[in-house]
């Protein structure tokens, strides 16, 4: 069976688990402040903040850039849901817009038209690892006054081209942004989450928001040689991560520049093998965009049944995924009025994901191509047959 995704950990993590284990330091520490410093300066980020995992971590980003009850934040509802949840949970509304033609990121051009006197943010989302079109949404947001957050939650590793250079997404191009360890993304900590930012103001409040809002933090107060009394300034949450955890993300981060390589590799050997293969079409990558592939979804032409593909796939022992899900199609979302989002329920219920892992040997991503070239072939039959 060939699963749709892998986390890449072994021994280096499990020894580095140990370690924090043994340290007799468990909770928020000196791990965990060194993977925010490791972390900061993969990414080029002034700073970086670890949290317990990407939905606290853009909570933390929509408050700290003020989103309050009676707010609304533009964003896509074609994403996990998690992205949707966190604007509700600052009391606000989201306001969905459509996905762009040849892609699964926000439509820069549809952002305009859904603001209103009480946008308080963007919420954009570099979906499956795809950069946006950050020179055109930081524009519209600049024109309005807007602050934008990064939802980066599987973008770890990837570049955007920008100023004339490469730069990783991380780099705050907005405001605040945020990303995921859990183990469907590109690196893991089981569960984990960091917001990076160069404002300092921002930083400081995800610091006194993740730990109860306490002005010190138990680790100080341990290692003080004086007496520390802490004050609570403002109401908070507890959103940290452990210093194992921690110690996990510092050994993924290490290994996050060849997985992503190993990922980029695949990638272009599926692109090449589907433009070969009728029914289906590969995924886009903008010349200023390189992905780190969270995930590769691919088109299925009309006519061409997406569950029965998947059986078809499952059958043969290849695990697949419907496309990525929309918010506002969800029991959750019913109470929002939303226009329709022909792109994103197209790309919901036309498009499939394909296994992709740094371990993926070619032989394996042969399998799968097999499988898909069958499937396809069997599908196209049963519908000429149908027909
Ligand atoms: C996975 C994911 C999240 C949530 O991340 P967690 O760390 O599981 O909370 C948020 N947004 C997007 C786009 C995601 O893919």
């Amino acid at each position: 069976m060939i699963p749709i995704a892998k986390p890449f950990i072994n021994r280096s993590e499990a020894d580095a688990a140990s370690r924090a284990v043994l340290s007799g330091w468990v909770s928020q520490g000196p791990q965990v402040a060194a993977f925010e410093a490791e972390f900061a300066n993969f990414v080029g980020a002034a700073h970086a903040c670890a949290v317990s995992n990407c939905t606290t971590a853009l909570h933390l980003a929509l408050l700290g850039v003020g989103v309050s009850p009676g707010d609304e934040v533009i964003t896509v509802s074609h994403s996990f849901i998690a992205t949707a949840n966190t604007i509700r949970q600052c009391g606000a509304t989201p306001v969905f817009v459509d996905i762009e033609r040849d892609g699964y990121n926000i439509d820069p051009a549809a952002i305009a038209a859904a603001m209103t006197p009480v946008t308080r943010a963007i919420l954009v989302v570099h979906q499956m690892g795809m950069p946006c079109d950050m020179p055109a949404i930081l524009k519209l947001a600049g024109a309005h006054g807007l602050p934008v957050i990064e939802d980066a939650a599987c973008a770890a590793g990837s570049e955007l081209r920008m100023r004339n250079a490469w730069l990783r997404i991380g780099r705050p191009l907005g405001d605040v942004v945020c990303f995921s360890f859990h183990p469907r993304k590109v690196i893991t900590t089981g569960e984990g989450g960091m917001l990076t930012t160069n404002r300092v103001e921002l930083d400081a409040g995800f610091r006194l928001a993740r730990q109860h809002g306490m002005s010190v933090s138990d680790a100080v107060r341990h290692n003080s040689p004086q007496v520390v009394i802490e004050s609570y300034p403002v109401t908070g949450f507890n959103y940290r991560m452990t210093d194992i955890q921690a110690s996990i993300g510092r050994e993924q981060l290490k290994r996050l520049p060849g997985i992503v390589s190993r990922r980029r590799t695949l990638a272009e050997r599926y692109s090449t093998r589907l433009a070969l293969l009728p029914g289906v079409s590969a995924p886009v990558e903008p010349r200023w965009a390189r992905s780190n592939w969270q995930s590769y979804c691919v088109r299925l032409s009309d006519g061409i049944d997406q569950l029965d593909v998947m059986q078809a796939m499952l059958d043969r022992g290849v695990a697949t995924r419907r496309g990525i899900m929309n918010a506002h199609q969800e029991a959750a979302y019913a109470d929002i009025v939303t226009p329709p989002l022909p792109r994103s329920e197209a790309a919901r219920d036309h498009s499939i994901l394909l296994p992709l892992y740094a371990q993926m040997t070619d032989e394996e991503q042969d399998k799968v191509l097999s499988a898909l070239e069958e499937t396809l072939a069997l599908v196209r039959r049963r519908g000429a047959q149908s027909a």
